[in-house]
């Protein structure tokens, strides 16, 4: 079967095909600027040249019917029609108490999805879009929702409720959530293939380290806690994000700057995390660079960066009481040799010891731990298309 996986945002949409018997990529591509002058799409057909075509597109149906044309053109197309594609998988950011794991869509998974929007108002109305493109272009091909909190929901309550009056997440569902659980799910199934295991039977702490960053404790395969909240700005420091802090912050700050909820929002979610503190960029590489150059501020990041993460993994391999492994992934945590090394420094009085030789590798999977180290430690780079693509084929091969 072909699936098509699609990736989307208020003005971006980013998709895939994929060939589920061999489970590779027939073709990916970016939609960028829709309903903005200038929309592109960016269209690469496995083994040839990017394919650029700078073309008006008014909203989201426009745009999938230039993913379509792309798809289906002679020379960069996949497939001679889209009969061909057998379903169509939709990453979809919040699907709140309601979801567990993957649907598929139907008009009243719709509802639910439009019911979660008041969690994510920036990404379930923009997802809604891309659903309801393909489903007038596409009427006849099955459409599966993905969500990014379905992971999480295995959470007991006692992780996931907030000590603030209970009535609030009575009335309002204010909770922990959890998000990037398509990526925590994906590397969970390989670090088990890995292990030789069951994915039933491994405990691990999955580090997904990218522009946004969250860590999971997974027991006997299920999540069991996760660092983000009721949004991804709780937990890690991160790009741009302040993960916790003492929400005292807040108000002290508010009345210093008579700053608005909005102010404080954007402060806290594009001016903080490594951005903030370094005061030299969100992109992890410019402030290695930087603090190689000598750059207090930048190494000072890079070091509170480094202990946020070992105070939750300390915290995770407490609750699991018993851990076969620490996954590695996402942008940073594939990619950067010397996180990874401030991050397992001086944790072998717990059984995490990291082999220098073997650390030395970007962005493949392999074991990187000494071989005595008590708890592996695993590089496992993230596919979160092919987790969707997978959820699609199962529940559609299942209709
Ligand atoms: P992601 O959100 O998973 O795409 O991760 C993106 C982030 O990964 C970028 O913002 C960089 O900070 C980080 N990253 C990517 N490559 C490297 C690298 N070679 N060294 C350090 N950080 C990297």
């Amino acid at each position: 079967m072909k699936v098509l996986v699609i990736n989307c945002g208020s003005s971006s949409l980013k998709y895939q095909v994929l060939e589920m018997e061999t489970e590779s990529v027939l073709c990916k591509g970016l939609v960028e600027r829709i309903g903005i002058e200038g929309s592109v799409i960016n269209h690469t057909k496995a083994g040839m040249d990017k394919f650029v075509l700078t073309v008006p597109m008014k909203d989201h149906k426009d745009a999938i019917g230039h993913v379509i044309d792309a798809l289906t053109d002679k020379d960069h197309g996949v497939v001679s029609s889209m009969d061909e594609i057998g379903a169509v998988g939709h990453r979809v950011v919040h699907g709140g108490e309601t979801y567990a794991s993957s649907v598929l869509i139907t008009d009243e998974v719709m509802k639910a999805i439009n019911e979660c929007a008041d969690l994510a108002p920036l990404h379930n109305p923009a997802n809604m879009l891309g659903i309801r493109a393909c489903q007038e272009l596409m009427p006849k091909t099955p459409m599966v929702a993905v969500f990014d909190t379905a992971f999480h929901q295995t959470m007991p309550a006692s992780a996931y409720i907030y000590a603030i009056p209970y009535e609030y997440y009575e009335n309002y569902k204010v909770r922990r959530y959890g998000f990037h659980g398509t990526s925590h799910k994906y590397v969970t199934e390989r670090a088990a293939a890995m292990l030789g295991k069951d994915v039933k039977d491994v405990n691990l702490v999955t580090c997904h380290l990218g522009n946004g960053a969250s860590l999971a404790a997974v027991k006997n395969g299920a999540c069991i806690d996760t660092s983000m909240g009721l949004t991804p700005l709780e937990g890690l420091i991160m790009g741009t994000r302040s993960g916790i802090l003492d929400p005292a912050v807040l108000v002290y700050l508010a009345n210093k700057e008579n700053l608005s909820i909005d102010q404080l929002n954007t402060i806290l979610n594009k001016k903080s995390g490594v951005q903030g503190i370094s005061g030299v960029s969100s992109d992890f590489r410019d402030v290695e660079e930087a603090a190689n150059g000598g750059n207090a501020r930048a190494r000072l990041a890079l070091d509170a960066y480094a202990e946020r993460v070992k105070f939750y993994l300390g915290g995770y391999l407490a609750k699991l009481n018993g851990c076969d492994a620490i996954v590695f992934t996402a942008g940073l945590g594939e990619n950067s040799i010397t996180m990874r090394e401030s991050i397992c420094k001086g944790l072998e009085s717990l059984g995490i010891k990291l082999d220098p030789a073997k650390n030395n590798v970007r962005g493949k999977e392999t074991v990187i731990s000494a071989d005595d180290s008590k708890i592996k430690i695993l590089l496992i780079p993230t596919n979160e298309e092919l987790m969707i693509a997978k959820d699609t084929a199962g529940i559609v091969a299942s209709l």
